[in-house]
């Protein structure tokens, strides 16, 4: 096994960190092994699981840059089950760092080799852009879930995504085929998530798979970062928790079929 999924959308504030979080959460409460990689420089992932990211000596940064082995930078989080590689600000500077070597776009495939069987499932927290760290992210995953925001304007920048990770699959023969569509703070009672839905399906059509769960907006989702928690241990009854419990099931019995 080992399968490595990207949580993409260049787009910023779509969910793509609240979803690595909570689903990494949820897989791991089903009892499989999972490793989270946060690959943006913020950090956002590593705080939501109530780690000091100022503090560390060793992440996906000092992975990157081969100064630590992979296995030595991964820690456990508070869930059993469930690892993190983290990261902080130090990994803004990876990007002009590691243009300058040659096959810099397979740097965290290669990385990842030693460690990837250990785990079932390992979900990578992607930065709001299509710089070099998503592009390594890309060329390193098996597959791509998508989270997109129910507002208007939803799809924009989509064609930019879907181009680039043809590309990648095109010249480096790389392919992360959409595992699926994730609709993010979406409530089907409003004509704008039920507009944006209609727009989402026109747009991928019968092409991809869209996920049957979706994440309504929940406050207890944005509340449980502050807490360092994922949602799922900080309120266990929540709208948002039982929607990425859902989400998980529904991904583990894609792979069944
Ligand atoms: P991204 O990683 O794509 O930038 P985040 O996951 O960080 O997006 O989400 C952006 C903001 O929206 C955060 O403050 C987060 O707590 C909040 N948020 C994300 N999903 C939800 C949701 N379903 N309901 C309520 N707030 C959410
Ligand atoms: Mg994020």
């Amino acid at each position: 096994m080992g399968e490595i999924i990207s949580i993409i959308n260049q787009k910023g504030g779509c969910g793509k960190t609240t979803t690595t979080v909570n689903l990494s959460t949820a897989l791991a409460l089903l009892d499989k092994k999972v490793l989270v990689i946060d690959m943006d420089p913020q950090g956002n992932a590593t705080t939501g699981f109530g780690i000091q990211k100022a503090d560390l000596e060793k992440t996906i940064y000092t992975v990157l840059s081969r100064k630590d082995a992979t296995s030595e930078a991964i820690i456990p989080t508070m869930v059993e089950g469930l690892y993190i590689l983290p990261s902080n600000i130090a990994l803004s500077g990876a990007e002009v760092e590691l243009s300058r070597e040659i096959g810099y776009h397979s740097i965290l495939e290669e990385t990842l080799k030693e460690i990837k069987e250990l785990f079932d499932y390992i979900l990578i927290d992607v930065p709001p852009s299509l710089g070099i760290l998503t592009l390594n992210a890309l060329v390193a995953s098996d597959s791509v879930i998508i989270p997109i925001q129910a507002e208007y304007y939803a799809l924009e920048g989509m064609a930019d995504l879907i181009k680039t990770m043809n590309l990648i699959e095109e010249r480096l023969q790389s392919p992360s085929p959409i595992k699926g569509i994730l609709m993010t703070l979406y409530d089907s009672r409003t004509r704008l998530g039920r507009d944006v839905h209609q727009e989402v399906k026109n747009f991928f059509g019968e092409r991809e798979y869209i996920f049957k769960t979706t994440i309504p907006r929940n406050v207890r989702l944005a509340e449980a970062p502050s807490y360092g928690k994922p949602c799922i241990l900080y309120d266990s009854e929540s709208s948002g928790t039982i929607s990425y419990m859902k989400l998980a099931q529904e991904l583990l019995k894609l792979e069944e079929e």
